[in-house]
Order: C-alpha cells, then structure tokens, then sequence
C-alpha cells in the first residue's frame, strides 16, 4: 500500500467538518480520555496525526474510525479547541465517499449540488407514484391498494432491494479490504461476530460506556425504529406472496407501529439537539446529517399519519399521506448505500473486523 503523503488532504477533510487539527500540539489528551480508545485501536491522537500528514490510505484502512461513537468528550477537553471528535466524524464522512463503488458517495456530500440531487430523485418517486397510480381508487371507505397496486409495490420493492443489495455488498467489501489489506486473521471469527451483534448492534452498549449516555436510548430508537419496519414490511410482503399465513398481517401491524413510534422518538431526539447545538457532537451537522434524520423523522411521521387517516375513514387524506410516505422511503433507500446511512453497516463490521484481524 503507498503511504504517500497528501498535503491537500487536510483542506478535504475540512469540508466536511467544522474544526481545527490544525491548532493540535498533540499533548496526546483526547486519546487518553476517550472512553472507547484502548490497546493497540488507540485514537483519537493517531488519527490526527494521519490526517495532518495526509495519510489518506491508512485512515481509510483504519477501523478506529468506526470506534468512535461521537461522545464529544475528547472535544470538550482539548486544550486547544481542534475539535478531534468532529475531525472523526469528517473522517467517516470521507471514508463513506470512498468506500463506495466509483466513489457515487461522493454525489450526496459535496456541497448544495448533492441537495439537489436529493430534489431530483424525489421528483422521479413523485413521478413514479403519480403516473402508477390506479386511476379509479375507492372513496366510500379506506383501501390503500386501491391507490397505488400491490403489484407496482412489489416490481418497485423487489428492483429497490435488489438495488441496494448489489451496493451495500460491493461498498461492504470494498471497505473490508481496505481495513484487513496487509493483516492475518488471528482467532475464530464467528464468536467475535455474534458479539458484535449482540453488543455493539442489538444492544449498543458502546453509548453506555460515554459519560453522556442520554444518546443510548434514542440511537436505539434510531435502530429499533428501522428494524421494525423493515420485519413489518418482509412480514407483510410476504404474506403478500403466501408465505406466511393471513394472521400475519397482525404482528405486521403491531411491528410497524412500534417501528413508526421508535423512529419518531430517535429522529427527534437527534434532531432537536442538533438544532440545540450545546453539546460537541451537535455543535456542527453536515447537511447529509440534517437529510438523514429529516427522512427518518417524516418516514415515521407519515407512516403514523397514513394509520390514524385510515381510522379516522378518511380516504383521500389516507392515500396523499401513503404517496407521501412511499417517495420518502424511496429517498431513504435509494441513497442508503451511499449516505450517513451507510454508517450501521459499516460500523459494526469494521468492529467485527477488528477483533478477527488483530495486528
Ligand atoms: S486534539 Fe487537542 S487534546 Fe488531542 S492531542 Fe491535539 S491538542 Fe491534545
Ligand atoms: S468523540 Fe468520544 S468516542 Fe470519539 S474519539 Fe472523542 S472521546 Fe473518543
């Protein structure tokens, strides 16, 4: 691998974050009160010093960059004010731009153009539902599919799926090889996986070892939210396909309440401190940061909106409401690949990763 040295990458990395490395006299602070920095994975003071030398490959083949949940602390301690935890997280901004296949990551953080672009794939999901409509929907009472056809949601979920599969593969391994490039595996790596899951995933018990651990729980609102969905909808796709039986329907139901409920508390949360900005790791949001959680927020808001209209027999309001909904979870999808999204897969991974390839 070439270590060669960039002197231009510190002005990227600078557009994707609000801080100053370059103050750093590296006193070395921040590494040593970083609750998650320990033996050979120690940062933030390593990275600091790959980015000031323009060591853009090694950062990239670094799982400490994952490490990092942005706690904000080493920030708040930093006798200079460079900010190394917002220097993290412009690092993991960088790493999912380049991590992506062709760099089409690249598309979603540079600057205003990457919004319209965001614009632009609405407009086609707007497009979409507008002309796959069905032309005569039910209004003496609420039928959703009498709106837009089981069948157009199949063909666009199955292409959706498939679309985000093929990419979060290929980003997935491009990232893999990129952290395990040069290094042994060096112990089993299915019961480090399991923990991973488990700890770092299901339970994310890495928020609780910060001193703030108020982001525990709306980050697992965040990820419980999605999970739910994502079960209610294969439950019901398929029952769909006579997969499952028709009582399935229920729990479908149930999960996507619960799902819609959990989003709406993460999303907010989140929201509302990045609006706040009092603490480090709000004080700066990039503006892939604000779409992320806007999606989220109005996916579970719709989503909640569309089942009380359907209570209420309101059926124009129901269906405008389910238009609405479809095109944000297009919107949420379609980039997810390439977007702040990107990061629960990474994440984990890179951590599994590792404690299969210690050096
Ligand atoms: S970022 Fe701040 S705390 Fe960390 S090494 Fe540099 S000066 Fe010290
Ligand atoms: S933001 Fe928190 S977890 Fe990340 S390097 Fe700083 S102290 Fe460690």
């Amino acid at each position: 691998m070439s270590l060669a040295v960039n002197p231009q990458f510190i002005d990227k990395i600078k557009k994707l974050g609000a801080f100053d490395i370059n103050a750093c006299y590296s006193c070395g602070n921040c590494t040593a009160i970083c609750p998650l920095s320990e033996g050979e994975n120690s940062f933030p003071r390593k990275m600091i010093r790959y980015t000031l030398l323009g060591l853009d490959r090694k950062i990239l083949s670094s799982p400490e960059l994952w490490l990092c949940y942005y706690c904000g602390e080493c920030s708040d301690s930093c006798p200079r004010e460079a900010d190394p935890g917002g220097l993290m997280m412009a690092l993991r901004r960088f790493a999912i731009r380049n991590y992506s296949l062709g760099k089409i990551a690249d598309l979603f953080y540079r600057g205003a153009g990457s919004v319209f672009l965001w614009i632009f794939l609405t407009l086609v999901a707007a497009l979409g539902v507008y002309f796959f409509r069905e032309p005569h929907p039910v209004f003496d009472k609420v039928k959703p599919l009498s709106f837009i056809s089981l069948d157009f949601l199949h063909i666009a979920g199955l292409a959706l799926g498939g679309f985000i599969f093929f990419f979060a593969l290929v980003n997935i391994l491009i990232m893999a090889r990129s952290i395990t490039r040069g290094k042994k595996p060096s112990g089993p790596w299915l019961k480090p996986l399991w923990e991973t899951l488990w700890n770092e995933v299901f339970l994310q018990k890495r928020f609780g070892e910060c001193e703030d651990k108020r982001r525990r729980l709306p980050h697992l609102g965040l990820f419980w939210g999605f999970s739910l969905l994502f079960i209610a909808t294969i439950l019901a796709f398929g029952q769909d396909f006579h997969f499952f039986p028709l009582w399935a329907k229920i729990p479908a139901r149930i999960l996507g309440l619960a799902g819609g409920v959990f989003l709406l508390y993460g999303s907010g949360y989140f929201l509302l401190k990045r609006f706040s900005r009092q603490d480090a790791y709000s004080k700066y949001s990039h503006h892939s940061d604000w779409i992320f959680l806007l999606l989220l927020l109005l996916i579970g808001f719709t989503g909640l909106l569309m089942d009380l209209f359907h209570l209420l027999s309101m059926p124009w309001a129901t269906y405008i409401t389910f238009a609405v909904h479809l095109i944000l979870v297009f919107d949420l999808l379609i980039t997810a690949p390439f977007s702040k999204f990107a990061h629960s897969l990474y994440r984990p991974i890179a951590l599994w990763l590792s404690e299969v390839y210690k050096k």
